[in-house]
């Protein structure tokens, strides 16, 4: 069915049942800053609806193409079943059913075989049997797409609990230090309203760098030793504000850097703020750049790639091969199946990369990425800020994870 997501925009919903009469339901996010080569989600373009937004195409793919071939096959069998989701739409790009109608069906699916089985999804989805709970992101200060009007041209700044001994910890740390943000940008006089990952987003002089200093201030507010208990991580979203082979820092004093400029600046910040961590630092198509920046930097901090490697795993080999980061950010919905998703989460693993599991910047309630980042030991997670509960559902659903596996919960800094 087509349903809202956090936006107000058309997503879609998908219900599998069994013949047990087991039901998994699963509804899929939608992304604002996408990289070019993700999966194809599939829109009416009936300007007369949402805009052109809705999914009633894809509803209809579900409800007839897909569900007539998937009937009576074994929900068990998520390979099987992606991969004949894959040679129904049989297009690269997954734009003939539509990613967004394929990746519904499949994490329904998912979800209905743990059902079924009467495990949780996560260990339903296992691959190892080291129970892993990832170190949180938390983007608590927006800008970029996600927050036209504010004063950064870098999309997300975020909070990293590196000293939280646990998830629970690791929440209040961050929780505590969003609050102390919040009544610090109000002292100052600025505006605490929120972008679309619930962070706020300011328009105070300064741009980024300022982000960076706020963020510290609010860290030792809260009673928190920057770099000790809370450390900094960027996504900048560089391909957002690439124009003609620079980057134009509009927002921020109007500077137009070079590749090696971006580089320099992050070197700086690296020196001046605790930042553990940097994805998409330049823009997508910018691949030199970011083989330069991992040399430069890569033993220092980790080397994110999102809008470059889109969860796809040919290209993420690609960026093995040509040593381009040193971690992939992990969406579901840039390669549109749970299998092949978990095919790129290994293909990390196994060339000794991290991968941080996300959400996208328009989300529901649906907190499967949760059970994803622990199933697939991915080791880190972004959902967003400390606010609004589409970006909450994922940090709770990990809270009663931690809590349901007790003793056998792991959870490590990933930068040590
Ligand atoms: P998006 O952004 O979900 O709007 O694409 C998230 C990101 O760039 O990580
Ligand atoms: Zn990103």
């Amino acid at each position: 069915m087509e349903i809202l997501d956090s936006r107000g925009r058309p997503t879609i919903r998908v219900n599998v049942m069994l013949d047990s009469g087991v039901t998994g339901s699963a509804a899929v996010p939608s992304g604002a800053s996408r990289g070019r080569l993700e999966a194809h989600e599939l829109r009416d373009g009936d300007l007369k609806r949402y805009l052109g937004q809705g999914v009633l195409k894809a509803v209809d793919h579900v409800r007839n193409e897909i569900a007539v071939d998937l009937i009576g096959r074994d929900a068990r069998e998520q390979p099987a079943i992606d991969q004949r989701l894959i040679e129904l739409d049989g297009t690269p790009d997954k734009s003939r059913l539509g990613a967004n109608a394929i990746l519904g069906v499949s994490m329904a699916v998912a979800r209905a075989a743990a059902v079924e089985s009467g495990v949780p999804l996560y260990r339903n989805l296992a691959s190892s049997s080291r129970r892993i709970i990832p170190m949180p992101m938390f983007n608590v200060l927006n800008g970029g797409l996600h927050a036209r009007s504010s004063a950064f041209d870098f999309q997300e700044f975020m909070l990293v609990p590196v000293g939280a001994p646990n998830f629970a910890e690791a929440l209040r740390y961050a929780a505590e230090t969003f609050q102390a943000l919040g009544n610090l940008l109000a002292a100052l006089g600025h505006s605490t309203a929120v972008g679309d990952e619930g962070g706020f987003a300011p328009r105070m002089m300064g741009g980024n760098e300022a982000a960076c200093e706020t963020i510290v201030r609010a860290i030792e507010k809260a009673g928190y030793r920057p770099g000790v208990d809370l450390a900094i991580a960027l996504d900048p979203a560089a391909s957002g504000f690439r124009v003609d082979g620079h980057y134009r820092l509009h927002r921020s004093g109007d500077r137009l850097l070079d590749t090696a400029g971006m580089i320099e600046l992050f070197e700086r910040w690296i020196q001046r703020f605790p930042i553990v961590s940097i994805e998409d630092g330049l823009a997508e198509d910018d691949w030199d750049g970011f083989a330069a920046m991992t040399r430069r930097l890569g033993d220092r901090i980790q080397i994110v790639g999102d809008d470059n490697f889109v969860t796809n795993p040919s290209l993420i080999q690609r960026g093995i091969d040509q040593k381009s980061a040193n971690a992939a950010l992990i969406k579901l919905n840039q390669i549109g199946t749970v299998t092949e998703t978990i095919d790129a989460v290994r293909l990390c693993q196994s060339a000794g990369w991290r991968t941080v599991v996300s959400h996208r910047s328009g989300e529901t309630e649906d907190a499967f990425i949760a059970d994803f980042a622990v199933g697939v030991a991915a080791g880190q997670i972004k959902s967003g800020a400390l606010s609004r509960s589409e970006r909450l559902a994922k940090y709770n659903r990990l809270l009663e994870i931690e809590r349901e596996l007790g003793d056998a919960a792991e959870f490590v800094n990933p930068y040590r």
